[in-house]
């Protein structure tokens, strides 16, 4: 091993007289790409099958590590997305709901088994569309991806279990609407539910991460997955409203932006179509003075930096007690000086591309909002590639309440970090936001875990570890952070009657 160091040489402190980070580096560990076959141009993929969209239009999507185009794709109209539930609602009503609970059982078990034979090409092609390290898809997207459709094919001739004394029943048709950041696993959360319970599907995912969605296309087809059953269109937001508009729709499920969420509601005002959504988040990270700092530290960084903040459930607000705020925040960034920014593909890679040249934009006002609101700001200093979209990992310290790094959600590697002194003061700054979706307790005491996750106003709350997810676990927000459960025993609930 060779090292030329990512990081800016370290500041030597008293208690670090040897500094073993700046001056070696690993060596370049690239995952290959030989064994991914692309097609250079997609369709939708209608009734089990690809095909060109009626509106005649295509885009390109990039890999935002290098700007290159990876593939066409089809931008679904309004004609394409009817086509898309026609295929659906026909499947639905000839195959899919006269099928036995434990033949669609069957079916969820091949996709699962498929997608774990091919999680390598998976994790790569996950990691070349959306930019997301691949240490991230490989161990975390795609294991759970599989673990999804293996829970929710359990689930499947169950459901009379689930729910005693009711007889439940499918919706009929979703329309399903997912975000960048985890492309396949958002499919998979919403899919295999809406399988294993009855319903079929028409997914549309987001305009910048296309691709593993048309490649689990292709593992519908190896599953020999009914025509119909799943079809996915392809396009950007117009596409996402001409589906959330089709008047024969039974249910929308969709993961994005509060802002879009609130458009999606004012859209299904007034007519039957269930709904789940799942929103936007600003979790509060807390560390107690009890807590082992050096986990913590590890928490934080796993919690707002990998995946270059790309999550909505990211730690991207830190209140650390004030009594040990020096160390954590001097750890923290000794911590961050030693985080790869880089190649995607790289095995060494902690953080890799920001997911769009939008994003990256949107990332950067933020920075400069924080910067003129007078929070002192610190960056570390690596070297950044000099094509694609990238963001040195960031922190703000004396960041207040008011401060709009503090309220907003910015999606990158950028932490707000605030102290506190009581318990009392720290829940009222946690609760202090719109959102509500996810957050983090640091303490030896499990006394102070109990208060703490009682009095917090988020869906998720992990203690002593951050960002830890299972298929068997509800996942959702309060307030703007979204309506409804996905996952676990819950999340069959939205794609069922119950009568
Ligand atoms: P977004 O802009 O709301 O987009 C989400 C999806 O909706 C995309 O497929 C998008 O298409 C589509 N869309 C855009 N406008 C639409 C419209 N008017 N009608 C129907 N669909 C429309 O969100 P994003 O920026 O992609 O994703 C980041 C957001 O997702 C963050 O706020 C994050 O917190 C949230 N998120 C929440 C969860 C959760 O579980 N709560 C999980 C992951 C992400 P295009 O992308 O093609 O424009
Ligand atoms: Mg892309």
């Amino acid at each position: 091993m060779k090292r030329k160091p990512n990081a800016r040489p370290r500041r030597k402190t008293a208690a670090r007289a040897i500094d073993f980070q700046t001056d070696w580096t690993y060596a370049p560990a690239p995952e290959s790409t030989g064994h991914i076959q692309l097609r250079e141009r997609y369709g939708l993929f209608i009734n089990g099958q690809f095909v060109n969209p009626k509106s005649g239009k295509y885009f390109a999507t990039t890999n935002p590590a290098n700007e290159k185009k990876l593939a066409e794709v089809a931008e679904a109209g309004i004609a394409d997305a009817d086509r898309a539930v026609r295929a659906a609602r026909q499947a639905y009503e000839t195959v899919w709901s006269r099928l036995s609970a434990a033949e669609r059982g069957k079916y969820l078990y091949r996709i699962a088994r498929i997608i774990q034979e091919r999680a390598r090409e998976f994790s790569v092609i996950e990691s070349m569309d959306g930019g997301k390290a691949i240490r991230e898809s490989r161990d975390v997207d795609v294991p759970l991806v599989a673990a999804h459709f293996f829970y929710y094919a359990g689930w499947a001739d169950k459901l009379a279990y689930a729910f005693p004394g009711k007889t439940p029943k499918p919706l009929g048709v979703a329309g399903q609407i997912i975000p960048w950041n985890f492309p396949l696993l958002m499919a998979a959360w919403k899919i295999a539910p809406a399988l294993a319970t009855g319903n079929t599907v028409v997914l549309k995912p987001a305009e910048t991460t296309p691709l593993t969605a048309l490649k689990l296309a292709e593992v519908f087809r190896d599953a020999d997955l009914p025509p119909g059953v799943v079809n996915i269109i392809t396009g950007g937001g117009a596409t996402g409203a001409a589906l959330v508009n089709h008047p024969d729709i039974d249910k929308v499920a969709f993961t994005g932006s509060t802002d879009v969420g609130k458009l999606i509601l004012k859209a299904l005002a007034g007519r039957k179509t269930k709904y789940t959504l799942e929103l936007g988040g600003k979790a509060a990270n807390i560390i107690f003075e009890d807590a082992a700092l050096d986990q913590a530290v590890e928490g934080i960084v796993n919690g707002i930096f990998f995946n270059q903040g790309h999550v909505c459930c990211a730690g991207s607000r830190l209140f650390v007690q004030e009594s040990v705020a020096d160390v954590v925040v001097e750890k923290l960034k000794e911590r961050m000086e030693t985080l790869i920014v880089g190649d995607p593909l790289d095995k060494n890679t902690d953080i890799g591309a920001i997911n769009s040249r939008m994003q990256l934009d949107k990332i950067q006002a933020y920075i400069k909002i924080g910067r003129d609101e007078g929070a002192d700001f610190y960056q570390t200093s690596c070297k950044l590639p000099a094509k694609g979209y990238w963001c040195a990992p960031a922190l703000f310290t004396n960041a207040s309440q008011s401060h709009r790094i503090v309220q907003e959600e910015i999606f990158g590697p950028v932490l707000a970090i605030q102290t506190f002194r009581t318990i009392e003061e720290v829940l009222e700054k946690a609760n202090n936001t719109p959102y509500g979706l996810s957050g983090g307790v640091w303490t030896d005491k499990g006394a102070k875990i109990f208060k703490m996750t009682s009095k917090l106003r988020a869906g998720v709350i992990w203690a002593n570890t951050f960002s830890k997810f299972d298929p068997g676990s509800p996942f959702g927000g309060y307030k703007e952070s979204g309506v409804g459960r996905e996952g676990g025993l819950q999340g069959l609930m939205p794609y069922l009657q119950l009568a």
